[in-house]
């Protein structure tokens, strides 16, 4: 083992106390470390689990400092924490990602533009930066088309189906003409997902290919093995291992394909952290992609990927609450995870559960029948 390992019984941090943030806890105190979450909201879900939760602002240098000094190695849960703030703490301890790699992910355009640098196929976009782009990239791109706004989208948020260039100018006043990027709508034949983890002596692991469904821009459903070809989930792979080299990354990158009607596999976006589409790795894989988020930041060897049976994932969002339990634990194959939240709003990640059987066949019609009856009549 080398000197450059970080060892159970240090402490390691994270900015952001969601659930990928709550995940990340349980993981790393499983293993043995302490962990504080840095996070504004006193009832954060990774409150509960940290060893020392710092309730305050992502760019409160006063709580940066402090979170530095006690951390052997710091990450973050979610890609909008300032770059700046990633950048006061990497002087101070180790922090992965690094502040580079979270710049690229933090904007479509520049994302896109380091997709198509390192030799992946981004959709067909035009990137906006002023109202007298409009016709140009209207042009360019074709209808229909989305509108996202280059920074701060997630879950669908910041986006807008156009179809002419008057729903364009009115998507564009919408979204505050902030820089945007607008993409070809494409004819989806599946969407799907591959979570890569690197260290920093550059070893990788990638965790099986899933095969994602959205309702309303948010991930409904991930099922694992996807149903995909061979060679296509190959190429999402090897995409994904050219990502992370090309950023030298250290830690967990996701990375989301579009597979169109005609079979092409185009790069959509990624995401510098676990991803909800890697959930499935907690109860089907050898190891989880929090575990792997640990093992990478403290410079452990990535551990082992396989997956051990077919999985189906479920998301629980706040429409739906209170669920009937009953449904979910008379069966005895579902494994439940909830986030700790109090508050229950539409459209809110509350939990998730994976459904494992002896084909995916067989765990997705089990996960919509349970999702149904959750859903009530
Ligand atoms: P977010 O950051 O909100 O996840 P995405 O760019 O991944 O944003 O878009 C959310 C979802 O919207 C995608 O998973 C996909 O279902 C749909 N979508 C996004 N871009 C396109 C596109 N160019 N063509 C067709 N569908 C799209
Ligand atoms: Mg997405």
């Amino acid at each position: 083992m080398g000197s450059q390992q970080i060892l159970p019984g240090s402490t390691l941090g994270v900015l952001g106390g969601g659930q990928l943030g709550r995940m990340f806890c349980v993981a790393a105190r499983t293993m043995g470390y302490r962990v504080l979450v840095l996070d504004p909201d006193p009832l954060c879900g990774a409150g509960h689990i940290a060893d020392l939760h710092i309730k305050a602002d992502y760019s409160d240098q006063q709580a940066l400092e402090k979170m530095a000094a006690e951390c052997d190695a710091i990450t973050l849960e979610f890609e909008n924490i300032p770059s700046a703030s990633v950048r006061f703490i990497a002087g101070k301890t180790r922090v992965f990602p690094g502040a580079e790699a979270l710049e690229i992910a933090q904007n479509r355009d520049l994302e896109k533009q380091f997709a198509k640098n390192a030799g992946l196929q981004p959709v067909p976009y035009f990137a906006l930066r002023q109202a007298s782009d409009l016709q140009q990239a209207a042009e360019n791109v074709g209808f229909p088309a989305i509108l996202k706004s280059n920074t701060l989208g997630y879950d669908g948020k910041g986006q807008f189906v156009v179809n002419d260039i008057n729903e364009l100018n009115d998507a564009y006043q919408q979204v505050g003409k902030v820089d945007c990027v607008l993409e070809k709508k494409i004819n989806i034949r599946c969407e799907i997902s591959a979570i890569i983890a690197r260290n920093a002596s550059a070893e990788r692991a990638t965790f099986p290919v899933s095969e994602n469904q959205h309702r309303n821009g948010v991930l409904h459903m991930s099922i694992v093995p996807a149903r995909v070809s061979a060679a296509l989930a190959g190429q999402a792979v090897e995409s994904a291992a050219i990502l992370a080299e090309a950023l030298s990354y250290v830690g967990i990158l996701a990375v989301e394909f579009f597979v169109s009607d005609d079979g092409e596999l185009y790069f959509n976006e990624m995401a510098p952290r676990p991803h909800n589409s890697g959930h499935y790795t907690k109860d089907a894989c050898v190891t989880s992609q929090f575990e792997q988020q640990v093992r990478m930041m403290c410079g452990l060897t990535p551990g082992d990927t396989r997956l051990l049976s077919p999985v189906v994932m479920v998301n629980m969002l706040g429409d739906l609450w209170l669920p009937d339990w009953s449904g979910i634990f008379s069966q005895s194959n579902i494994k439940l995870h909830l986030y700790g939240k109090t508050e229950a709003r539409p459209g809110r990640k509350m939990g998730h559960f994976n459904v494992l059987a002896e084909d995916v066949e067989s765990a997705l019609t089990v996960a919509e029948d349970v999702f149904n009856k959750l859903s009530g009549p």
